[in-house]
């Protein structure tokens, strides 16, 4: 559909969509939903709370209509932490024009739904795994959950005919040293690895600067024991620099928030589970949409308000990190709005 697009105050498109559908997870990853702080005493969102799948749909057709949105992606906390999610794929993936449907998952509970979030027109997953190491893995996850159960899960997803990539965030100190176990294991399985430079996302996982490996520290781990080269962006705004292996058409890529930001062409907007539409990652607040699916079944109001928060969007906070203005800055915890 040619529409023109949607733009921001520093001309940037309103492109994809990323839907949290839970604030819940199976896992309480240390970098992410420590344990101390969402322990037993943590007040998760009630179920009336979560926007329905109907107004989520309703939301993913007013976006395609106002914005003309091709790509939507779902996440959470862990999204299969959401009953019937695939009744949300099937529902979504019936929207016109929504050509590009995919997942981002901790990979634990897929073995039980990868054959059904296909069937009901799923194309991809990306499984988040740090480390190959168990031990590690098990500490990481605060959950003692296996490597296998991921790498099961990756295996039921390729199964079922979905495409899988991988997301390993690295940390300084942690598991930096197990970049190229990673890279070793992925290469030629057909999974595409990317790397993420551990993020200062959220108030509660104690990032410090020093915390950061960083992409030109994992550009040389990789390229130091088997040379990569920089393949040319598919388009302007892909978040992960890519790289294949020289002589080859093997991918890795590398995501870096923090030490080579993009914000220049970000193009995301992302909807908490509780309808709230926040159009950063380190965003303060969010702009509820719930109330006003809730208020009225005309889409009038809802377009209006999308059109007025994305045309006076002016955030870029990974190119201005460094700055007084972010430093002291509340931010909304990854677990709600998903990456
Ligand atoms: N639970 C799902 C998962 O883990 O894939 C989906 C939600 S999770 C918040 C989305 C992605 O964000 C995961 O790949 C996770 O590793 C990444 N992530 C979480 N906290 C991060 C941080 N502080 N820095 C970088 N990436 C982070
Ligand atoms: Fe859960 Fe994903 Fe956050 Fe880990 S990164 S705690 S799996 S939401
Ligand atoms: Fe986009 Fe905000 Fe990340 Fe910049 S910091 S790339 S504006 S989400």
């Amino acid at each position: 559909m040619a529409m023109k697009p949607l733009t921001d105050t520093l001309g940037r498109p309103l492109r994809d969509f990323r839907i949290s559908v839970t604030d819940r997870c199976n896992f309480r990853c240390t970098y992410c939903m420590p344990a101390e702080i969402f322990g037993p005493d943590y007040h998760f969102l009630d179920k009336s709370e979560l926007l329905s799948f109907e107004e989520i749909v309703r939301l993913v057709k007013v976006f395609r209509k106002t914005a003309g949105i091709e790509k939507v992606r779902i996440t959470g906390g862990e999204p299969l932490m959401r009953k019937d999610l695939d009744k949300l794929i099937a529902m979504i993936s019936d929207v016109a024009g929504i050509d590009d449907l995919a997942m981002t998952t901790n990979g634990s509970l897929l073995p039980l739904h990868a054959q059904r979030l296909k069937d009901a027109g799923l194309k991809r997953v990306t499984v988040s795994l740090d480390t190959l190491d168990e031990e590690r893995f098990q500490r990481i996850n605060g959950r003692g959950v296996s490597v296998k159960k991921v790498l099961q899960g990756m295996e039921a997803a390729e199964k079922a005919g979905l495409g899988v990539k991988v997301n390993m965030v690295v940390q300084k100190g942690l598991n930096d040293g197990d970049i190229l176990e990673m890279a070793r294991f992925f290469k030629g399985s057909g999974r595409i690895l990317r790397f993420i430079e551990f993020m200062d996302v959220g108030n509660s996982n104690g990032w410090k600067m020093d915390q950061v490996f960083t992409k030109q520290q994992i550009f040389d781990t990789i390229n130091f024991e088997t040379p990569i080269e920089p393949i040319e962006p598919r388009y302007k705004g892909e978040v992960a620099t890519r790289y294949r292996y020289s002589g080859s058409n093997e991918e890795i890529g590398i995501i870096s928030s923090i030490t080579d930001s993009f914000c220049s062409y970000c193009n995301r907007a992302r909807l908490s589970a509780e309808g709230k539409l926040y159009t950063c990652l380190f965003a303060s607040k969010g702009h509820d949409l719930r109330s006003l699916l809730r208020k009225s079944e005309d889409n009038e109001e809802i377009t209006k308000a999308i059109e007025g928060i994305w045309r006076s969007r002016t955030d870029r906070y990974s190119d201005e990190r460094s700055s007084s203005k972010s430093a002291s800055r509340e931010k909304i915890e990854m677990s709600h709005i998903g990456g």
